[in-house]
């Protein structure tokens, strides 16, 4: 246990995700001995990213506007939707260059263990999208495992009565695990050779 601000520090940092105790010290002195510009950068950056960035208004995704990058983009096609958990599995699929078309981030999945249903994510938002017309094919891209797959069929049956093409990415992502540890190429497979949920 240290004095004052240098243990705060170590409990602030020890509250990170992936973040442990011995981790969390390291990263401390680090902060201590490194040059004062480097630490006012990185608490810069921190309070703007708390202060600039928001959720897109369209898609859930993370933006600077009202609206992402991506919605903005007149080049991307509005026909076609990939449902995605996070926004980092927007980064993911990105990677492939296989997908031009938009997204919707739900902003988790349907968990069993921590009780997070439907209404905790985006679905709502999600239908209203679906509802002008212009959306003909769903890509229901959520992670290859338990909660991912439940959200998917739960997505998949609310969706298919609506007349839309609902596909599900091809098997071979590695099972269990999140979208964004699939390297580009495998995912990019799973992408094109998506099938129908029937
Ligand atoms: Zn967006």
């Amino acid at each position: 246990m240290y004095e004052g601000a240098v243990q705060d520090l170590i409990d602030e940092l020890g509250r990170l995700p992936g973040v442990g105790p011995k981790s969390a010290q390291r990263i401390a002195f680090h902060l201590l001995a490194a040059d004062p510009a480097d630490v006012e950068r990185l608490a810069a950056t921190l309070r703007r990213v708390k202060d600039e960035v928001r959720f897109c208004r369209i898609c859930g995704n993370v933006s600077e506007q009202d609206e992402c990058r991506i919605c903005r983009d007149p080049r991307r096609d509005p026909a076609v939707i990939c449902v995605v958990e996070e926004p980092k599995d927007v980064i993911a699929v990105e990677r492939t260059r296989e997908f031009r078309g938009r997204y919707h981030v739900l902003g988790g999945a349907i968990s069993r263990m921590d009780g997070g249903g439907p209404d905790d994510l985006r679905v709502r938002e999600l239908m209203v999208r679906l509802q002008d017309g212009v959306v003909t094919e769903l890509i229901l891209a959520t992670d290859p495992n338990l909660e991912g797959e439940a959200t998917a069929t739960y997505l998949a049956r609310l969706i298919r009565p609506m007349g839309l093409a609902v596909s599900r990415l091809a098997s071979g992502l590695p099972v269990g695990g999140d979208l964004e540890y699939a390297d580009e190429v495998t995912l990019g497979r799973a992408f094109s050779g998506r099938r129908l949920v029937e």
